[in-house]
């Protein structure tokens, strides 16, 4: 998500959601922190989302709680993935959608668009370019420089060699995703052939899993399906909600005599048939993780069925993709996936690519968004290799504010960061509740349960004691135990000393417990003393 901002008007480019790595316990989604925004709500003169991928426009719906009658360009593709989160979201009367077409522009306030098309692993892609006092600035949104792309619909290469002349471009800022990639990335019709001859070898049932906005790659796999007198079966709500858009809008070369029910699967002959499912990043209760664990409600791998896994592994993903990738061989499937086999090309620019995207738009700034620290860092040297000046690029890390006049300089920084969402996202989970959840997830937890004289400070009932996930029970009595009279020793000296009040009591007990578990366990448990007076 970036924020252009132009005679004190706001031009949002992309409003994406990441998901949440191991250390995140219980986190389904992480957003953007929209403080800035909020306190600039009624500068925001539009939104524009360069292609349609969760990573882009997945928190949309959320910042629509915030902000509204906002207007969102987007392209066709896009727009159609949205309007289905907008409705679930029950946001969709909080903003006017705008067809943003590639080679063509639009004007939102001060900001003059205009939209190039880019290739990328989504349809319907663009890159977006912003006029100011100084040039243009040009955001490349994700790309890569597919020259036989599926849709015939090429990277806008002559429209980025224009944007270099005249006034220029003053700024770049481009996708740095596999800057760390040597050469070029594969064309996305080098899959196609790859799936055919997998498909066409198969004995049994087929299953692929891919991204459900990768329409061309869906394609392909109908394709192969069709070659090989298959019917298709689509399984997974995403796949639905994305082949129904593609659909709708005519880009997926699809009949209904090549569609079957999943429900229907088990009564033809496996091989006839090619499931098309999510799941292909390990999540754990997608279809995939499902057959694999021999839970699906009707599919059951076994010998002589095919499963592909027809995408990349998403850095932080490998070890549930691993583990998924392991059961599917345990099932007895034969399983092709990446890096082993060409079952996938990538949607992002290679060196080469990123390269050739400097060459092309000669920059005079250049900053790279888009990928970790590392991706950033190499870009730039990709950047200083084509002979932009070392320093005219800036690299910048979220909540990073970059002032841009004849010069471009990184200035003071706004909030900026992550909000973590948990089941409905009434943003109650912070930092310091995740600390905790790691905590607990370590360590476990004590509750220790004491009743107390309210004017003495003597003890009436327990101390009790009762843990989860901290000891167990039936071979720790003797450490509970002792840790039941210690908590009474410190309770006795503080009655002795008249300390009655509750949360000097409270944390009495817990530096008592807190010291003895640490000596005794080298745990460092969740300790919740509940201390009740009568
Ligand atoms: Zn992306
Ligand atoms: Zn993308």
């Amino acid at each position: 998500m970036a924020c252009l901002e132009l005679d004190g008007r706001i031009l949002i480019i992309d409003v994406g959601l990441s998901f949440p790595s191991a250390d995140m316990p219980g986190i389904d989604l992480v957003l953007p922190d929209f403080d800035y925004i909020r306190s600039n709500a009624d500068r925001v003169e539009a939104i524009v989302l360069t292609h349609g991928h969760e990573d882009h426009i997945g928190a949309l719906p959320y910042l629509l709680r915030e902000i509204r009658d906002v207007p969102v360009y987007g392209t066709a593709f896009t727009l159609e993935l949205l309007k289905g989160k907008l409705e679930e979201h029950k946001v969709e009367d909080r903003c006017e959608l705008h067809l943003a077409v590639p080679g063509e522009g639009a004007t939102a306030g001060p900001f003059v668009m205009r939209f190039l098309r880019v290739t990328h692993s989504i349809p319907d892609g663009m890159a977006v370019v912003i006029d100011t006092p100084y040039g243009a600035i040009l955001h490349t949104g994700d790309f890569k420089i597919d020259q036989t792309p599926m849709d015939g619909k090429g990277t806008d290469l002559h429209g980025l060699a224009e944007e270099a002349s005249g006034a220029g471009v003053h700024l770049l800022m481009s996708d740095s995703t596999n800057a760390e990639e040597a050469g070029y990335s594969l064309s996305e019709r080098s899959v196609g052939p790859v799936i055919r001859e997998i498909v066409e070898n198969a004995p049994g049932i087929v299953v692929a899993a891919c991204f459900s906005s990768h329409i061309h790659r869906i394609q392909q796999i109908v394709n192969a399906a069709r070659a090989n007198e298959r019917v298709v079966a689509f399984l997974g709500r995403s796949m639905h909600n994305s082949v129904a858009a593609a659909r709708r809008l005519g880009i997926l070369d699809l009949d209904d005599r090549d569609v079957v029910l999943i429900e229907e699967v088990d009564r033809l002959d496996p091989g006839r048939v090619v499931v098309i499912c999510t799941g292909s990043q390990g999540e754990p209760y997608s279809a995939l993780s499902l057959m694999a664990a021999r839970q699906h409600k009707w599919v059951k791998l076994g010998e002589g069925d095919t499963v592909v896994l027809s995408s990349s592994l998403i850095p932080g993903n490998e070890p549930a993709i691993h583990r998924v990738v392991d059961a599917l061989y345990r099932s007895g499937a034969e399983v092709f996936h990446m890096p082993a086999d060409a079952v996938h090309a990538s949607g992002h620019a290679g060196q080469e690519e990123l390269r050739l995207m400097l060459s092309l738009v000669r920059p005079r700034w250049f900053i790279p968004v888009h990928g970790e620290r590392r991706h950033l860092q190499h870009h730039a040297r990709l950047a200083t290799e084509v002979g932009i000046p070392a320093d005219h690029v800036l690299i910048c890390e979220d909540g990073d504010v970059v002032t841009v006049g004849e010069r471009v300089v990184k200035g003071e920084r706004v909030q900026a960061g992550m909000t973590f969402v948990d089941g409905l996202g009434i943003g109650d989970v912070g930092g310091e509740v995740l600390r905790d959840r790691r905590k607990l997830a370590g360590d476990g937890v004590v509750v220790v349960v004491v009743t107390v004289d309210a004017h003495t400070g003597e003890v009436v009932a327990g101390p009790d004691i009762v843990n989860r996930g901290f000891v167990y029970d039936e071979t720790s009595g003797d450490i509970l135990e002792e840790a039941r009279n210690r908590v009474m020793m410190s309770l006795e000296d503080s009655a002795e000393a008249h300390v009655v009040d509750q949360s000097a009591l409270q944390q009495n007990v817990r530096r008592v417990l807190g010291r003895y578990f640490y000596e005794v366990t080298q745990r460092k448990p969740v300790i919740l003393p509940v201390i009740m007076e009568v």
